[in-house]
């Protein structure tokens, strides 16, 4: 299976052979040179080229029996009609074409935004980038909850463990060494030294180079694997092809009824025929999906720029609903910026100076500099603070940029003011997992092993026997406890996040008979430290506009309870003093986390199967709930929710993959930003909806009644297709781009299960439909009459009546649909520049099908009088004239309430 059997070799010899540098790893520039061989991605099926999908324009049977038709019409002689129909269904073609290659191109784009990345040593610098832009020979970091991003050989490992089930099957995570060295036939689940692509690091963390990458790696071989998944329709999409469908059987129907009466009342077959054909071709929303598609898709691009990357096109609907926002408290509601200001031993407190990860900063007990190294149990909880840590500071970047988690991070830059340096060699690793809320190192001491331990002070107390002080150690009595819980719960209520410090000194012998468990017992512990991290200025502005939407958002954190009531209460989430921890979580019912979980606005200290409980009480209790994470046990939790969250700057790959949107920024406003678009972009669908289906319907009763009542056709075959194009597709794809309304967050969330046409959507469209039938034949026996009195024997001049009346109330029409709640005199008529410019031409298209003197045998229209202009318009314009008079009217009754206030 493998061109080289890399787990048979040395680490070194491996290295060796792919000519990098496990430390430095490569250069930019080879790697730019090595990327030449291909990128690292599974090579996904053809795209249809833009030819085969123009042609398959052609394919729907609607415009295949058009097709037919204009033969038929074609041989019969009628020449003109023939090619008219056959530029329309081109021109319609075109336009669905591009609708649908616009909608394809988003999708591609959204895909791009949310593809892999990974961390690799270049330059001898840890960076991030594209995981296909992966080389071999590249060295690859990996941190527990990433995916590994191509076939590596380990060269380091900290208690790594993977899971590959996505190759073997096999869902219990294997243990991985990079030390060892294996015979070559072994199967794929026994090669410890390596690391597969696709697979996933649960524990621990490793380096690997890279020895293969894209289709050349194991699940590039296996590529069944990773089969192209087209994207799922969304609930709406779904709900709007069913309802496409039944409509294509409403009008076929009809269209068949109409041609029959026609034909029994002695009208040519041919024409009815053509005139059935037509109608149904013109009636039936086949542009609706694609529409919906380019402005979800559009919609998430917006969202992009708003930092709100959507992985799931189901989210952009679903957030709309959304009723209840769970959000983490570090990163995503404060900065993340974190700096230790305070730190006390047993003998000793001190407060550290300096803002942010600046170095400049000066350890100070009350007034007096405190020469920090040279305080035993300070120095000793500077040192474990130092060792147990992998983040890393840029020095040379003077923007002292962080890699790693930011808690740490505060703890490097503390040691560093402290003036400690010193190798971070570690010998063994205990990880941080947001369970056990503790992480252990293991580093060479003078004498032997020192074991350096730091997590949540209440956790740590238990595994700690003595206290460290100035000089040598002591017992930990009840009293050291209560002395540093109290100034735990004194720091904060002030929003301080403490952590604790502990150590104990390991001969060779006692290192190597010590389990995990072992290692984190009978400790010694040195102290806490308090460390501030400011909310995001935007964070209270943001709560208190979900509120006022209808939406509840809710803290739920790894911190003690009193850090999250006060973080909680400064950005507005309560005002109340009730928080609930974890441990009492455990102790309800899942029926009482319902009850509880819909007036608890704080939940602390809670571990990811907490987060995972309370999202299923909440969508249990009828809500919609979007739920933020970032560890890598956060995945079910993430997955679970309706709208499953994942941090882009701290998030995990997999917690990434589970989720529906991603937030570039980590940070709170970006949901709510994200949910004020989603409501946008619903509302915009029902306005499209709304006026697609209002034309269509309009256009399908005009043909209907006409027939039931004996009239003469109203329309020709090729009026009717005219209509159609010119009014629905510009118009409607200008809708759907339609800025947000004003007051968008100011209402209550949709409910989940809302119907498309709920809220009088649906009584609405047929309403208008009636509407413009009715007025289109008034208006066609008003050109009827007119004709007779000119003595004109055909219906031109009645048809070319009816013709434009149809176009021009179908595009008043579209200025009313750009709001449900405002008429265009409220939200102004120049908010949308796409729409004034569509119209414009639709009105410029059909001025130029009466006027034109080569148009006018082909449409068959002559040209109208002023008064029949001014007939068609008022009457196409009458509901606005309405709005118009009702709109001043009700200022006037404002001002009027205005000034009887005033006066009382
Ligand atoms: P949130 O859930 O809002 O992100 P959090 O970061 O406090 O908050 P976790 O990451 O689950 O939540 O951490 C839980 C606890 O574990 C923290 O309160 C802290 O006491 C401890 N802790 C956090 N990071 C580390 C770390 N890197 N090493 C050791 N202990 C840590």
């Amino acid at each position: 299976m493998f061109e080289v059997a890399w787990h048979e070799q040395p680490w070194p010899e491996v290295v060796r052979r792919l000519r990098t540098d496990f430390k430095k790893g490569l250069s930019s520039r080879e790697a730019e040179k090595r990327l030449r061989d291909g990128l690292n991605k599974i090579d996904q099926e053809k795209r249809g080229s833009p030819l085969k999908k123009f042609i398959g324009q052609f394919t729907d049977t609607m415009v295949l029996v058009l097709l037919a038709a204009t033969v038929v019409s074609g041989l019969l002689g009628e020449m003109v009609d023939a090619v008219t129909i056959l530029a329309i269904v081109i021109v319609n073609a075109v336009l669905g074409f591009i609708q649908e290659y616009r909608a394809e191109r988003s999708l591609e784009v959204i895909k791009k935004m949310s593809s892999p990345v990974a961390t690799v040593i270049r330059d001898g610098r840890k960076q991030k980038i594209m995981a296909e832009k992966l080389v071999p020979g590249d060295v690859v970091v990996l941190e527990t909850g990433d995916r590994v991003p191509a076939d590596l050989r380990l060269i380091e490992t900290y208690s790594l463990e993977i899971e590959e089930s996505a190759l073997t099957g096999e869902s219990v995570p294997v243990n991985k060494t990079a030390d060892v060295i294996l015979p070559v036939n072994i199967p794929l689940a026994e090669m410890a030294n390596r690391a597969f692509m696709g697979t996933v690091v649960t524990r621990g963390r490793g380096k690997g180079v890279v020895v293969a990458t894209g289709m050349k790696t194991v699940m590039g071989e296996i590529a069944f694997m990773m089969k192209v998944s087209r994207p799922e329709p969304t609930p709406l999409q779904a709900k709007l092809d069913q309802l496409g469908n039944t409509l294509i059987v409403l009008c076929i129907g009809v269209c068949i009824f109409v041609s029959i009466l026609g034909i029994v009342r002695g009208e040519p077959p041919l024409s009815m025929f053509m005139a059935g054909v037509s109608l149904a071709v013109a009636a039936i929303p086949e542009g609706l999906p694609a529409v919906v598609t380019v402005v979800l898709a559009l919609g998430v691009q917006r969202m992009a720029r708003r930092n709100a990357v959507v992985r799931k096109l189901s989210a952009v609907e679903t957030l709309g609903c959304t009723t209840i926002i769970c959000s983490d408290k570090t990163g995503t509601l404060t900065q993340n910026q974190m700096t230790v200001k305070r730190i006390a031993t047993w003998e000793q407190e001190a407060t550290i100076t300096g803002e942010g990860y600046s170095l400049e900063g000066r350890f100070m007990a009350g007034q007096r500099v405190l020469d920090a190294l040279a305080n035993n149990a300070v120095s000793l909880l500077i040192k474990c603070a130092y060792h147990c840590n992998h983040a890393e500071i840029d020095l040379e970047n003077r923007e002292q940029v962080l890699y790693g988690d930011p808690t740490e991070g505060a703890l490097l830059v503390m040691a560093l003011k402290a003036g400690y340096k010193g190798s971070r060699d570690v010998v063994r690793e205990v990880p941080f997992d947001s369970e056990r809320k503790l992480m252990t190192v293991v580093v060479a001491g003078d004498n032997g092993f020192r074991v350096y331990v730091k997590g949540a002070l209440d956790v740590l107390l238990d595994r700690c026997s003595r206290i460290a002080r100035q000089a040598g150690t002591a017992v930990l009595t009840d009293e050291v406890r209560k002395r540093f819980l109290g100034l735990q719960q004194e720091w904060a209520q002030e929003a301080y996040r403490v952590l604790a410090f502990a150590y104990k000194d390991l001969s060779e012998a006692e290192l190597e008979v010590s389990d995990d468990a072992a290692l984190e017992n009978d400790l010694i512990l040195l102290g806490v430290g308090g460390m501030v991290d400011p909310p995001r200025p935007q964070a209270r502005t943001s709560v208190s506009r979900c509120l006022r939407a209808g939406i509840i958002p809710v803290m739920i954190t790894g911190d003690y309870p009193a850090t999250a009531l006060a973080v909680a209460k400064s950005v507005g989430i309560t005002t109340k003093e009730q928080v609930i921890a974890g441990s009492e979580i455990d102790q309800l019912t899942d029926k009482e986390l319902v009850n509880c979980a819909e007036t608890v606005r704080v939940f602390a200290r809670v571990s990811p199967q907490h987060k995972f409980r309370i999202v299923k009480a909440l969508k249990k209790a009828g809500h919609v709930v979007a739920m933020t994470g970032d560890g890598v046990n956060d995945a079910p939790a993430v997955k679970e929710a309706d709208i499953g969250i994942a941090m882009g700057i701290n998030g995990t790959e997999i917690t990434k993959e589970a989720s529906c949107m991603v937030l570039a920024d980590d940070d709170f406003s970006t949901i709510e930003a994200a949910v004020h678009e989603g409501r946008a972009i619903y509302d915009n669908i029902r306005k499209f909806v709304r006026y697609l289906l209002g034309c269509n319907v309009g256009e399908v009763l005009t043909m209907f009644l006409a027939a039931v009542l004996g009239m003469p056709l109203p329309l020709l075959p090729i009026q009717i297709l005219w209509v159609n194009l010119v009014t629905d597709g510009l118009p409607a794809m200008a809708l759907g781009v339609e800025p947000p309304e004003p007051g968008v967050m100011k209402r209550k969330p949709r409910p989940k299960n809302e119907s498309l046409f709920a809220r009088g959507l649906g009584l609405g469209i047929l309403g208008r439909g009636l509407f413009i039938s009715l007025t289109t034949l008034v208006i066609f026996t008003v050109g009827i009459v007119c004709g007779k009195l000119a003595g004109q024997v055909d219906l031109a001049l009645a048809r070319t009546m009816a013709f434009t009346y149809l176009v021009a109330a179908q595009l008043f029409y579209v200025l009313e649909c750009r709001s449900e709640q405002f008429t265009p005199f409220e939200i102004g008529f120049f908010g949308n520049k796409f729409l004034i410019a569509a119209i414009l031409s639709s009105a410029m298209l059909q001025g130029l099908a009466v006027y034109s003197h080569r148009l006018q045998p082909v449409f068959d229209t002559v040209p109208l009088c002023p008064w029949q202009w001014l007939m068609i318009l008022g009457l196409a314009g009458s509901k606005m004239c309405y709005q118009a008079v009702k709109t001043v009217f009700s200022r006037k009754l404002l001002l009027y309430e205005n000034y009887a206030k005033i006066r009382a």
